[in-house]
This record gives C-alpha cells, sequence and structure tokens, in this order.
C-alpha cells in the first residue's frame, strides 16, 4: 500500500516575531532584533533536501522584506511559497480592511522576491482564523490564493482554535480550499511531548486513510537564540526542548511521507 502524503509546513520567521514576544518586541522594535532566520531556515532545508521533501514556507511579508535572499533560496530550492501575514498580526485583533491591508502589503513584499503566480496559500499568525474571525476566508479568497492553512480545529484554547471547524481538508468557500491543522501536531506540541506522541498522531490520522498536517518554525531548531524574560508559561512554551526539534524532525522525515501542501491537494483530488 502506497504511504500517504502528509504535508510539512513552516511558518517562516524569527525568533521575535512570535505572538508569545509581542509586548517586549512590537514590530517597530523589529529592526532593532539580531537575524537569525537565515541559519536556521537552512538547517531546515538541509533536513528536507536530506530526505527529498518538498515543504510549503509561509513567508512573512517583514522576512520577505529584511532578508528577500532567504525566500528566493527557498523557492528556488523548489518548495511551496504561501504568506504569512505582514507583520504577525493576529486576526483576532484586526478589522476587515485591516486584514486585507495586512494582506496586501504581505503578498505585495514576497512577490518581488519570487515569479508571479507563486505564492500558493495563506496561513494565519497563531491560528487566528476562528468562528470569529471567519469572514476573513472571503477575504483571503480575493486575493486568488488557492487555500487557506489556518484553522486549528480545536476550541478549549482562549488564544485560537475553532471548535467543531472540519477536520479533514474541505471548502469552505467555492473558490478556497481549507487545509486545518492536524491538531497538537507541530510547533510547541511536537517539542513539549515526547517524538513518539507526534508518531502516534501521525499514524492515527493515516490510517483514517487522511493526510496530516504538521507546521514547524525555524527558531524551533535554535538553542543559541537570544532568551528574553517572558513570563513563565511563555517562557516554557517557546524554549521548551529546543536542542531536540532537528533530531525529531529528521525522524518524522524518515518515518512518513512528506510534501508541500499543493502537492497533497494534488494528490487528493482538489
Ligand atoms: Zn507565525
Amino acid at each position: 500500500m502506497k504511504a500517504i502524503m502528509n504535508a510539512f509546513t513552516v511558518d517562516l520567521e524569527d525568533w521575535f516575531c512570535v505572538s508569545n514576544m509581542e509586548r517586549v518586541f512590537p514590530l517597530s522594535r523589529w529592526g532593532d532584533c539580531q537575524l537569525r532566520v537565515g541559519e536556521s531556515s537552512t538547517l531546515i532545508l538541509e533536513l528536507l533536501k536530506k530526505h527529498g521533501v518538498r515543504a510549503t514556507f509561509f513567508a512573512l511579508g517583514w522576512i520577505a522584506e529584511h532578508c528577500p535572499d532567504i525566500v528566493r533560496r527557498i523557492y528556488e530550492a523548489g518548495h511551496e511559497i504561501g504568506v504569512h501575514g505582514y507583520g504577525h498580526a493576529r486576526l483576532t485583533g484586526l478589522g476587515r480592511e485591516e486584514f486585507k491591508d495586512d494582506l496586501a502589503r504581505c503578498v505585495e513584499s514576497v512577490s518581488r522576491v519570487v515569479p508571479e503566480g507563486t505564492i500558493a496559500g495563506y496561513r494565519a499568525p497563531s491560528f487566528s482564523v476562528t468562528r470569529r474571525s471567519a469572514w476573513a476566508l472571503d477575504v483571503i479568497a480575493s486575493f486568488g490564493l488557492r487555500y487557506d492553512s489556518s484553522v486549528f480545529p480545536v476550541g478549549g484554547r482562549t488564544d485560537y482554535g475553532w471548535s467543531g471547524a472540519a477536520r479533514g481538508i474541505n471548502r469552505p468557500l467555492c473558490n478556497l480550499i481549507e487545509v486545518p491543522i492536524t491538531p497538537w501536531f507541530g510547533g510547541g506540541y511536537f517539542r513539549l511531548f515526547p517524538y513518539r506522541v507526534s508518531r502516534y498522531i501521525i499514524k492515527k490520522v493515516n490510517k483514517m486513510g487522511l493526510p496530516a498536517v504538521f507546521y514547524i518554525h525555524p527558531w524551533e531548531v535554535d538553542p543559541e537564540q537570544p532568551r528574553v524574560r517572558l513570563p513563565l508559561t511563555k517562557r516554557f512554551r517557546h524554549y521548551v526542548n529546543l536542542d531536540k526539534t532537528l533530531h525529531r524532525l529528521d525522524l518524522l522525515l524518515s518515518e512518513f511521507s512528506f510534501g508541500a501542501i499543493g502537492d497533497v491537494l494534488d494528490e487528493n483530488g482538489f
């Protein structure tokens, strides 16, 4: 039996761009921070190359503007390019027009680096497409993107999650596909839980005949990043097991089949 192709996705941002740091490093201060995304993305790119895997990279507009070479290098290595907003503003704090402006600015910055028509999809900062911000799907579709991959289809969290949302790939609008994140499979969950938990999750999803959607960030393979004083839970969430990520990614990529979201969609007839 042919192995199911799962989606491997990377949110292309640096250590200071994350929502956990937004009080310490608002967008206006990003220019003062040490850029590390080049080196950390290289580690991920090398690993993907080793396993012959094509992935989707959702680039922040700010990163495309300040580190165009990195986005170009990812594109030239054959990976799929998506967008992740301009300055990591969560949709839950934006109105429709503000979101439209943010996405337009992001698409413009990324489009200066890659050929026209390259941008395939969108991922919201911190999975912030929720029941309350469902209007965003319409805006995303208006940019001609093939898909959105922002819904975390489980509730019970204060900062993200859409309880009751479809867990499988679906078509919420006639001109947009939604590729929900596989819950607890990626990012902080991947670092916090032992590897066997992630392994159990992907096996369970694949057993149902469905692809799993994995996500990671370049700063999650960078244990040497500057340490910032954060409230305890945020500090834990950001720094736990950073030194273990790369090895776990290597295991994951050797055990399971992965591709870019676009490839998974093609394979599943979307
Ligand atoms: Zn992000």
